[in-house]
């Protein structure tokens, strides 16, 4: 069972700088997916959905502000430029375009993980308005992927982390069906009821395994599910009861 990491895209066409991210990144347990060129690069962003984008603007085929611009028509991943250009204007229209961060060539490695971990931060507490989301006995810490039921860490595959931060997120909010299909697999699979079901029930066996019988996760017949705001006196009682 693979436990989830954030995973950065790294789009640079020089290969020895592509590796230098790659062993400083994997080193800090991200995982790290790269290529050369832009138009592979707004792809790999799409189909692989990384957490961030490091991204050079000198690449063989188009400009990397370029790529800037296609990643944001749909996508708000955060995006650090890495480059060997450092006139104002350049750095100026990065920013304009929607980079999140400017870091100029040559680079310290341990400065670009430190404004890599700030842009996460960033990103999680935008959504969530924290790193840690909790409810009952239930914790996550977003930055690190982890999931802790009763204060121990319990290994989650990478879509049930997903499903389980869409409730905490959503805590106490009645979700359609549709409506959690969409977000948390994607637009094209608003109808694989199946697969909602599936996880669902993985979700609360593992759920139920550590909290006793209280239910955290309510079926609306009908309709979808919502997770319950529990307290940690309610859960501790349920617990103790099971
Ligand atoms: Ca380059």
């Amino acid at each position: 069972m693979n436990s989830k990491k954030n995973t950065i895209l790294v789009i640079e066409d020089e290969p020895p700088l592509r590796k230098l991210h790659t062993i400083t990144l994997e080193g800090r347990g991200f995982k790290v997916v790269d290529c050369e060129k832009g138009a592979e690069g707004v792809r790999l962003a799409a189909s692989v959905k990384p957490e961030l984008i490091i991204l050079d603007l000198g690449l063989p085929d188009m400009d990397g502000k370029d790529v800037i611009k296609q990643i944001r028509d749909w996508s708000q991943t955060p995006i650090i430029v890495c480059s060997v250009r450092s006139e104002d204007d350049e750095i100026i229209q990065a920013f304009d375009l929607g980079a999140n961060d400017y870091v100029t060539k040559p680079f310290n490695p341990e400065v670009l993980v430190a404004r890599v971990t700030a842009q996460l931060r960033k990103s999680v507490t935008e959504e969530t308005g924290d790193t840690e989301l909790v409810n009952g006995n239930i914790r996550m810490d977003l930055l690190r992927h982890e999931v802790f039921l009763n204060g121990e860490k319990v290994m989650f595959t990478p879509k049930e982390y997903d499903l389980l931060r869409y409730f905490m997120v959503h805590r106490g909010k009645m979700l359609t069906h549709k409506q959690i299909l969409k977000d948390v697999w994607g637009p094209a699979h608003g109808d694989n009821m199946q697969y909602l079901r599936v996880y669902t029930s993985q979700l609360r066996e593992k759920l139920e395994a550590v909290q006793g019988n209280h239910s955290y996760i309510v079926t609306e017949p009908g309709i979808g599910y919502r997770m319950e705001v529990v307290t940690i006196k309610d859960a501790d009682q349920a617990a103790g009861a099971a």
